[in-house]
């Protein structure tokens, strides 16, 4: 295809999508591009809940042992559903099927966490520069947009940068991780703000967790984390 056709079947999807992105489902110009059916498929995660990082822990007496290694500087981390298979295909579908505006949709059970106001700065975690050069955008900067026009929240974008890319975590234990983005951000213009950073997914936070202490060290009053799915707990 030509770059011009290319372009123009992408407008076509993009204005009538036709079916939901993730069960096939017909749906029309004006519904959202995941069916309410799916919506409904999301799971929330349960309570109870550690009031610090949101992981469920049921009847679980001692200190949360899933935030324990967050620094100081991330004060509150809540995600919208579980990263099972309906999740999943949402977010795909938001990072690398180009449908950025599914995180209309997406938004919608962020917004419900009561992570953002609009005395909040919503701060998407940047990706490197190679990868969103390719994607085009960073879906999470797509979802703090969301977010914002539902909260009335500012956007910040260019308060966190990357100082360098990281490798992709997807297959680093907990440890690796934290080695992985240590050092990896670099922050500015924050000093008294209430940052609430966006992402797509947390798996051990190690991301957020990194971005928050260079926020903190940059002057933010306070620093909290919304992404829309966390992954599941691996099966005991
Ligand atoms: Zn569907
Ligand atoms: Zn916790």
């Amino acid at each position: 295809m030509t770059p011009f056709a290319e372009a123009l079947a992408g407008a076509e999807r993009w204005l009538l999508p036709g079916a939901c992105l993730t069960c096939g489902a017909s749906v029309g110009p004006a519904d959202p591009l995941i069916c309410p059916l799916c919506q409904s498929r999301w799971r929330r995660l349960p309570e109870p809940q550690c009031a610090r990082c949101g992981q469920p822990r049921p009847g679980d007496p001692d200190p949360c042992r899933f935030c324990a290694p967050w620094p100081p500087a991330l004060d509150r981390a809540r995600s919208a559903v579980w990263l099972d298979a309906t999740a999943r295909e949402a977010v795909h579908a938001l990072k690398y099927a180009g449908w950025w505006r599914v995180a209309e949709v997406l938004a919608v059970p962020m917004v419900r966490l009561g992570m953002v106001t609009s005395e909040t700065v919503l701060v998407p975690i940047p990706l490197n520069p190679k990868r969103r050069r390719r994607r085009g955008y960073n879906q999470a900067d797509v979802l703090a947009r969301a977010l914002a026009a539902r909260t009335g929240a500012p956007v910040d974008t260019v308060a966190l940068g990357r100082t360098r890319a990281t490798p992709t975590q997807t297959a680093l234990t907990p440890e690796a991780r934290r080695a992985n983005v240590a050092g990896a951000f670099a922050a500015a213009g924050v000093r008294g703000a209430r940052v609430v950073l966006v992402d797509d997914v947390l798996t051990t936070g190690a991301t957020l967790a990194e971005a928050a202490t260079t926020l903190a060290e940059a002057g933010a009053a306070s620093v909290g984390a919304v992404t829309f799915a966390r992954a599941l707990p691996p099966v005991h």
